[in-house]
Order: C-alpha cells, then structure tokens, then sequence
C-alpha cells in the first residue's frame, strides 16, 4: 500500500516563496518544513506537490499580499484550472483504494493562498501607497492573521466536494501548532 500525502509547493520548494523578512518566522517554518518532510521520507510516505498559485501567475519578483488582494474571480479561476489535474489524480488514487492511501493535503499557515486555519488579511495593505499618508512599514504592521482559508485553498476545499473527495483531512505547516502536519504522518 502507498501512502500519499498532498503538500502546498513550498513544502518542497521553498524557491516559489515571497522573499521574507521576518528571520525567526523564517527560521521557525523552516524547522518544521524540514521536520515534516524528513519524517515522510523516512516512513516512505509519497509527497504529491501542488502547484504554487502565486509563482504561476506573478512569478518570482511579487510582493507579498493579503487574501483580499486575491479574492477575485480571475485568481480563483487560475486556482481552479491548475488544480483541475491534481485533483483528477487524487480522484485515481482514491478509486484504486486497496494500493493508495491519501493521508491528507498539507497547507501553509498565514499564506494569502495556502492558509488553511490561518490567513494573513489587511484592508490597508493594497492600493496605491502614493497617494496615501502611511509609510510602507505602517502599512506592513496594519496585515494580520484572522481565522480563515486562503483563496487557493478556498477553491481546493470547493474543488475536494464537487468530485467528492471531501473526507480528506487538510491541515496546515504553522510553527506554533506543529502538531497539525505532523499527525497527519502517523
Ligand atoms: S502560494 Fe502557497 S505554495 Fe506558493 S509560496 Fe505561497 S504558500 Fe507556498
């Protein structure tokens, strides 16, 4: 039997990611990433990557963004027609039940796109800071986590009930509550 476990792609390529300036988040998320990837290898667990939402429709040179920023029909459409085909893949795993097991999709925490309990949001954080009194680094203080999915995951979930693959477990990679994506291991 293989077991397969579905991960957002900076799990596995942490080059798609925004560049960060916050060094002990950095530190921090990486640890886990590590931890979490090196106890898959290691129980033969088969990492299937998802695509990265931002990477393919911004590139490598993006700022970061808030989930507003992103909650729009044109990157929802985007979200959906590159998942169209992990998501057919996860539906022939889940059909051939005696020799795949899906142990669960794995998000990032706090990411616009990837957040699965946590998303970072900011009604301040767009538009154009010209015409406005703030300077960057206010602007930058005024994001914040709230409770919520990223759009890319937000589409995953609506995407996991149309073809009724909705009993697989997501969580999310998040430094303070490691426990999450390490469960999903066991
Ligand atoms: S969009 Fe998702 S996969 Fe891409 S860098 Fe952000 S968290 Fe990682």
């Amino acid at each position: 039997m293989k077991k397969i476990i579905l991960v957002s792609h900076c799990i596995l390529n942490t080059a798609s990611k925004v560049v960060m300036y916050n060094l002990k988040e950095i530190e921090e998320e990486e640890a886990l990433r590590k931890q979490f990837v090196k106890t898959a290898l290691d129980r033969g667990i088969q990492l299937l990557q998802l695509p990265c939402p931002e990477f393919t429709l911004y590139g490598s040179k993006r700022w970061g963004h808030v989930s507003e920023q992103f909650d729009n029909v044109f990157f929802k459409k985007h979200c959906r027609n590159i998942l169209l085909p992990i998501i057919e893949q996860l539906v022939e795993y889940k059909e051939n039940k005696e020799r795949f097991q899906i142990l669960g999709i794995v998000g990032i925490d706090g990411s616009p796109s990837c957040g699965v309990d946590y998303t970072c949001t900011g009604e301040k954080s767009y538009g154009a800071l010209g015409d406005r009194d703030e300077s960057i680094m206010e602007v930058i203080h005024n994001t914040s986590l709230c409770k919520r999915k990223g759009i890319f995951f937000q589409v995953l979930e609506e995407m996991l009930v149309e073809f009724k693959l909705a009993d697989i477990k997501v969580e999310g990679l998040f430094a303070l509550e490691p426990h999450k994506c390490m469960n999903l291991l066991s």
